[in-house]
């Protein structure tokens, strides 16, 4: 468990001093926008979906350390996959943070440096600003208008 701990420490500091895929995307076709008001949380995701595959995402936005080195995570998990792939990744993650812990063994090898945020669980709070990203991906892929809000 420490050495969760470790990892997780070292990814969020990773993701935090260089988040991958900052900034916007001309040629996007799907975009959605994500808050957490409990936390100040508030990203903008942007993707291009072509021929049902991710071809590129991109974030901005301003939140929390556990917040932006989720959606870094998350946009480079989702690049290259299909939208049912993402869409997977999605239902997995949610189940890492919010499942019981015989889900969390199963989905946890497929999810990479996703996995370490299996420890946040146990801070509701903290899920919020873990799955943030996630909700707002599975909105873009939906399309849908509304903005995604934890509360
Ligand atoms: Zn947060």
């Amino acid at each position: 468990m420490s050495e969760m701990r470790e990892l997780y420490q070292q990814v969020i500091l990773d993701h935090n001093q260089r988040p991958r895929n900052f900034g916007t995307l001309e040629e996007a076709n799907r975009s959605a926008e994500g808050y957490n008001p409990l936390c100040g949380d508030s990203i903008r995701l942007q993707l291009v979906v072509e021929d049902g595959i991710v071809k590129d995402a991109a974030f901005e936005g301003e939140g929390c350390a556990i917040v932006t080195a989720s959606a870094s995570l998350m946009t480079e998990a989702v690049k290259g996959k299909t939208v049912e792939e993402a869409e997977e990744m999605f239902r997995e993650v949610i189940e890492l943070l919010t499942g019981d812990p015989a889900e969390e063994a199963e989905v946890a090898p497929k999810l990479g440096k996703m996995a370490v945020f299996s420890g946040v669980r146990e801070y509701p709070l903290r899920v919020k600003c873990a799955s943030l990203a996630w909700h707002t991906m599975h909105a873009a892929l939906e399309n849908e208008q509304d903005a995604v809000t934890t509360e």
